[in-house]
């Protein structure tokens, strides 16, 4: 399929054509996927809420005859997103509550959250920021980055500034090496993280030139988004060893999604092939309740037993930390499979990861007798 498009479109290749040619309507979708006149309908509908924008790369992944294909789920709009749940929050993390200036969230006491756009190159159906993003293309103006920084630079507490947006890697390389070098100007700055989706859904913008760009800033390192093993593919793959290359650690975070990647054989699959690439499986995300996306939520059981079943039976590298983002801004909460049968003063015992029993036994004070 690639290599037709590679011959069909010769800019295929050019991150700025894939991203100026996005699938951002029912017309251009239509030519890519066959849709019933319901769908049509349903996706209007939706596009009054949250819009859409596919880079050409990522509908390629799409199987065309599977209504329920991973890709196109994450990707095309389903009416299932009109419906609110009455549990849904616009902000469920509470980050404007968070934000002591606009774009940033200070929630821990050593690093902020720096959101620097709104722009994506592909909106996920299931995106939990959908409050900004994708309204409108706004990236930070001169004046509130310049507010930003100051804030940063006023507390010498942070020294870990995760970059992330929307997506930071969607800006020109110029407007985002003025922000990675002024943060790098900031002495108590230590490492610059950047949350990104575009190894997966445009690798083609992690091009010698960008990646030229960020070493010049290190010690950075980049979180990305996959959610699917079909996600991993020689353009991806690619992308991800270059970032690895450039010796930028390169972590991922997934969300659990419904009917996606909900049971332990298709994340046992995603682990392990992104370890294959160098990528370190960093959070599973419990689906947070963001407006119109609770077809997407999955019970909190499900995340445990994943990785339970995960734990032990594969490297320890390929296992991620399963969290929930406690609604209303508490932050994120570990949660998993309680190993732990009982604890006392003199000895814990233990279920390992195949279900033995084992006993610890809890070091005990030790005294002269005639002391
Ligand atoms: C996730 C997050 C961070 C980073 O948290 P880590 O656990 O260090 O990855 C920082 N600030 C906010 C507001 C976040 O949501
Ligand atoms: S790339 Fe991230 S911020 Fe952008 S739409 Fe997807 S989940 Fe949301």
């Amino acid at each position: 399929m690639d290599k037709d498009m590679r011959l069909k479109y010769p800019a295929w290749d050019d991150w700025k054509w894939q991203f100026a040619n996005r699938i951002t309507n029912v017309q251009k979708l239509e030519k890519q996927l066959p849709l019933t006149e319901t769908e049509k309908e349903d996706i209007q509908t939706c596009l009054k809420c949250f819009r859409m924008a596919i880079t050409p790369y990522y509908a390629s992944l799409i199987d065309a005859s599977d209504k329920n294909d991973p890709i196109r789920m994450q990707s095309v709009p389903s009416i299932k997103e009109t419906y609110i749940d009455g549990n849904d929050f616009l902000d469920p993390l509470d980050e404007e509550g968070d934000s002591p200036v606009p774009h940033i969230v200070h929630r821990y006491p050593d690093r902020v959250l720096f959101l620097v756009t709104c722009k994506c190159s592909m909106y996920c159906r299931h995106c939990t920021r959908r409050r900004i993003v994708g309204e409108e293309d706004r990236i930070i103006t001169e004046k509130e980055l310049q507010a930003a920084l100051d804030y940063i630079r006023r507390h010498g507490e942070i020294r870990d500034v995760l970059v992330s947006g929307g997506d930071p890697l969607v800006m020109s390389t110029e407007k985002l090496e003025h922000i990675l070098s002024s943060l790098r100007q900031i002495p108590h700055v230590d490492i610059i993280r950047i949350g990104t989706r575009v190894p997966v859904v445009m690798p083609m913008r992690i091009t010698d030139e960008l990646l030229g760009m960020l070493k010049k800033y290190h010690p950075i390192w980049i979180n990305t988004h996959f959610n699917h093993p079909r996600e991993i593919t020689p353009d991806s793959e690619r992308a991800c060893t270059a970032i690895v290359d450039a010796g930028i650690p390169l972590g991922n975070q997934t969300v659990l999604l419904k009917g996606i990647n909900d049971n332990a054989e298709t994340m046992k699959e995603l682990m392990l092939k992104l370890v294959h690439m160098r990528v370190r499986p960093y959070y599973l995300y419990q689906c947070d309740p963001s407006r119109g996306i609770s077809h997407f939520r999955t019970r909190v059981q499900t995340g445990i037993d994943i990785v339970h079943s995960l734990q032990g039976y594969i490297s320890g590298y390929a296992v991620p930390k399963f969290v929930i983002d406690a609604p209303g801004g508490g932050g994120k909460v570990p949660i998993g499979y309680d190993y732990v049968i009982s604890k006392d003063d003199k000895e814990v015992v233990l279920e390992n990861w195949n279900g033995g029993k084992y006993v610890y036994r809890q070091p005990q004070d030790w005294y002269r007798p005639d002391d």
